[in-house]
């Protein structure tokens, strides 16, 4: 079992002193240990919060100020852009570079995205480090069982805890791990003013998933592996992104109306947004993300069911013929 859950949003004093925990806005138990374990398995002090997009949020707004530029990961989660161009008119430049190659020198920050949801390039991080601004990287997709970005020398990691590491569909977090604790300080202090801490219930189902996360994403790696190697072969695909681990991949088919055919033709993988769970599920891209995407782009994320009869969902639903 995971630690117990405490659902208190005060605790008494010791001796007329706030302890250790006084106040949930600041921190809980259960919130406090799925840090703990999350942040040792990425290597730094970790921060929950209410979403991915609030962690996105607070990194930003905690770690830079008006004036300053982001330069984001092309084809990055198209939610990061639109927080960022949100954010513009509070004074915050933001640009996008290329993120297998060196990010443009006048950054303060650099966001990569490994691998990226849903082009699946992964940042080149060596180029990335070098660059003299702090350097964020959202793992969502790849989580700390593939890439360790602070042992990269990158400064933050980001995660949709919502996706891979809850695992579920039901629970809906953010992270931040820092490897600074004077920054993760800074952090702390500014998700205690703004309240986006992350709910004890949520913190609970966190580190129930954790709990499985090396055999679900083994499997799920598995999984996509098969997947993108028959996807790659069948004669109405065009291209197929998969980084060769992870659950997470896209492929493209001729348009948007072969896309609309394709996902709501299958049974067994679902027809929603959204990856990480035990759930298979489907989605045309363009539907959120417009003309980013090819409109025949496709992305799947492979969950834990058998893998012949995801494919076999998967070859009846697609066309014969390109
Ligand atoms: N980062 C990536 C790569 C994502 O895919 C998502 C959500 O899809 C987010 C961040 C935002 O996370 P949340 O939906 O938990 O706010």
């Amino acid at each position: 079992m995971p630690a117990p859950l405490d659902r208190s949003t005060t605790w008494r004093y010791e001796d007329g002193e706030p302890g250790e925990f006084s106040y949930a806005r600041f921190s809980s138990p259960t919130v406090a240990e799925a840090e703990r374990v999350l942040g040792g398995l990425d290597g730094g002090e970790a921060l929950l919060f209410a979403s991915g997009m609030a962690a996105s949020t607070a990194a930003v707004l905690a770690l830079l100020a008006p004036g300053k530029t982001v330069a984001l990961a092309e084809g990055a989660y198209y939610g990061t852009g639109a927080l960022l161009a949100e954010l513009a008119r509070w004074g915050l430049g933001y640009v996008e570079f290329d993120q297998t190659g060196p990010p443009p020198d006048d950054a303060d920050l650099v966001w990569l995205e490994a691998p990226s949801n849903p082009f699946l390039t992964m940042p080149d991080f060596e180029a990335a480090v070098a660059h003299p601004g702090m350097v964020l990287c959202d793992a969502t997709a790849a989580t700390p069982l593939y890439v360790k970005p602070l042992e990269l020398d990158c400064d933050v990691v980001l995660h949709s805890a919502t996706k891979f590491l809850a695992g579920h569909d039901d629970a809906l977090a953010g992270a931040l791990v820092l490897r600074d604790p004077k920054t993760a300080a800074r952090v702390r202090e500014f998700r205690s003013r703004t309240g986006a801490v992350a709910a004890p219930d949520v913190a609970w189902l966190l580190l129930r998933g954790l709990a499985t996360l090396e055999v679900r994403f083994a499997r799920q790696t598995a999984s996509a592996r098969v997947i993108a190697d028959r996807l790659s072969a069948h004669a109405s695909v065009a291209t197929v992104r998969y980084p060769g681990f992870g659950g997470l991949l896209s492929f493209d088919v001729a348009d948007a109306e072969a896309a609309h055919a394709v996902e709501t033709s299958t049974r067994v993988i679902a027809n929603k947004t959204s990856l990480g769970g035990v759930e298979s599920r489907i989605e045309a891209r363009s539907r959120w993300e417009g003309e980013r995407v090819p409109p025949g782009l496709l992305r799947l994320s492979v969950g834990l069911e058998d893998v012949e009869e995801l494919w076999a969902d998967l070859e009846q639903a697609l066309p014969r013929r390109a």
